[in-house]
């Protein structure tokens, strides 16, 4: 009988997402608000109790109103975007996050700036090759994970993921 109630038990959360599944979902709503022609990106943060404390997307800094021509010259444009993961970090103080998911793997510097935030899992959509990130989560002890199964929202008009660059 306690066999039976165990299993009904399993079964019920099998039919929930999980919270890294829950966090790529939203994740990848928030890439697509980046403006960045050649590669969205969007990360979100969920707190020790299984919280959102907020998403965030790869751009320019609040306020700067990019001409269209500042598009056209992919390497120059490059120095001047916020990582979404800076732009995440902005939102909480270091320890209070658990966990991070990021459309693409992190960044070098990124993975760096989590594991000074005192980030304890990342999940990322899209591998990106040129990213020390592996090395630097295993040395420091943080969990990365790559996470491709997630409820995904179709939405052709704008595309979410890009080539890998920069
Ligand atoms: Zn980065």
């Amino acid at each position: 009988m306690l066999e039976h109630i165990q299993d009904r038990r399993l079964e019920k959360k099998r039919k929930r997402i999980s919270i890294p599944e829950y966090a790529m979902a939203l994740a990848h709503v928030a890439s697509l608000r980046s403006e960045d022609p050649f590669r969205k990106v969007g990360a979100v943060a969920i707190d020790f109790d299984n919280r959102v404390i907020g998403t965030a997307y790869n751009g320019l800094a609040p306020g700067y109103d990019a001409g269209e021509e500042f598009w056209l010259d992919r390497d120059d444009r490059q120095k001047y975007m916020l990582h979404a993961e800076v732009n995440l970090c902005s939102l909480f103080t270091r320890g209070t996050v658990k966990l991070v998911a990021c459309t693409t793997k992190p960044c070098t510097s990124c993975a760096q700036m989590l594991c000074a935030y005192g980030i304890k899992e990342i999940y990322y959509r899209d591998d990106y090759d040129q990213s020390e990130a592996d090395k630097i989560c295993r040395l420091y002890g943080m969990e990365l994970r790559q996470l491709t199964h997630y409820p995904h929202i179709e939405y052709p008009e704008v595309e979410g993921g890009g080539e890998a660059e920069d």
